[in-house]
Parts: C-alpha cells; sequence; structure tokens
C-alpha cells in the first residue's frame, strides 16, 4: 500500500489516498465492486474513481494478473514476462496482462468460478458473430455463471445466458489453446481463424 496525494479537483484540498502496487485476493472484494479505485474528498466529498497500474496476485489460485494503465507499463511488463529469471517466483502462476479495470474484474470473476478465460473470450466471438447484424456492438462482458452482458447502441444493455454444454464442447473444440499473456477477443478470433 502507498499514500498517494491528490488534489481534489473540485475544491483543491489535499487529500492522501491509499494506492497500492500489488494486492493479494484479500482485496478481491475491493477489486470487484471497485473501492480501491475510489477517491473521495475529504473536504468536500467529491467522487471519482482513480486509475492506476497494479499486480493482482492470488496465491492460493495460483493466479497473477498484471493490470497496466499505459502502453509504456504495457511494453515494460511484456519485455519482463518474457525474461523467466524475473518471474521464478510466480512460474507456475497462471499469467494475465490486462489493461483496463472491466477486465481485471472479468478476469478475476471468471477464474474464481474455475472457468478458463480463453474459452470465455471465444464463446464472445460466436456471439458476436450471431449478434453482429442486428445489434451495433460495443463490447461484450463476461457477468457471472454463465452469462454475458452486452453493450451496444452506446447506452443500451443486455444480458445472454449460456450454459455449460456450451462451455464444454467449445473447450473440446479447441484442445491446443496456447497459453498467452494477452487473453482478449482478438486473441480469440486469431485462435479461430488459426
Ligand atoms: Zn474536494
Amino acid at each position: 500500500m502507498e499514500l498517494t496525494k491528490i488534489i481534489c479537483p473540485k475544491c483543491q484540498h489535499k487529500n492522501t489516498n491509499k494506492t497500492y502496487k500489488q494486492i493479494g485476493n484479500e482485496l478481491k472484494e475491493k477489486v470487484l465492486d471497485r473501492t480501491l479505485f475510489r477517491f473521495k474528498c475529504r473536504q468536500c466529498g467529491y467522487q471519482a474513481l482513480l486509475d492506476y497500474s497494479l499486480q493482482y496476485q492470488d496465491d492460493e489460485k495460483k493466479i497473477l494478473i498484471y493490470y497496466v494503465t499505459s502502453q509504456e507499463e504495457l511494453d515494460e511488463v511484456m519485455d519482463l514476462l518474457e525474461d523467466e529469471s524475473v518471474i521464478s517466483d510466480t512460474k507456475d502462476y497462471l499469467c494475465r496482462v490486462v489493461c483496463c479495470q472491466e477486465d481485471l474484474i472479468e478476469k478475476i470473476k471468471c477464474f474464481d468460478l474455475g472457468l478458463d478465460d480463453r474459452i470465455i473470450e471465444i464463446i464472445k466471438v460466436l456471439f458476436y458473430k450471431k449478434i453482429q447484424n442486428k445489434y451495433s456492438i460495443d463490447a461484450i462482458r463476461f457477468f457471472e455463471d454463465y452469462k454475458l452482458k452486452f453493450y451496444y447502441q452506446e447506452f443500451e444493455q443486455a444480458q445472454v445466458q449460456f450454459d455449460e454444454n456450451l462451455y464444454q464442447s467449445v473447450k473440446k473444440q479447441y484442445p491446443n489453446l496456447s497459453q498467452d499473456v494477452r487473453i482478449d477477443f482478438d486473441w480469440a478470433i486469431s485462435q479461430m481463424t488459426k
């Protein structure tokens, strides 16, 4: 935990806020509800979401997620991950790199349920292909259990349920997916067109 000085954009009060560089699963709920990123001015009560990079490490599930907020940091982390000597402590961890808070939250939810995020991304693509002619899709997110949430026409959102059978059949269909650190929609497309 670090203490970071933040000047309130509304009243200019100098606040001291907790921020984190590395967290474990004891702070998981605070990531999921984003209170970890919340700033509230002690003087005027102004609230905002902060954005800062952090490393989420779950030693029970052996999961390591790097959340980065800039291209520079993304490059640094990707470099670091190529150097095996640096990551020897977490060599047997499942590692992911994400670039937005929504992705961080989604990965944590996914791994918590014991689901493979690679399969989830492929299911998103399958679903996208089905509805892309009907809606202009902005984003598709894994939501909970076997549910996806999709955002369309800028402000609309809807949920869709898939079942374990679909999950298992996709898993069977793609038995040799690579274990990359950047697992997202584009990655899924690249795997499906191999
Ligand atoms: Zn203030």
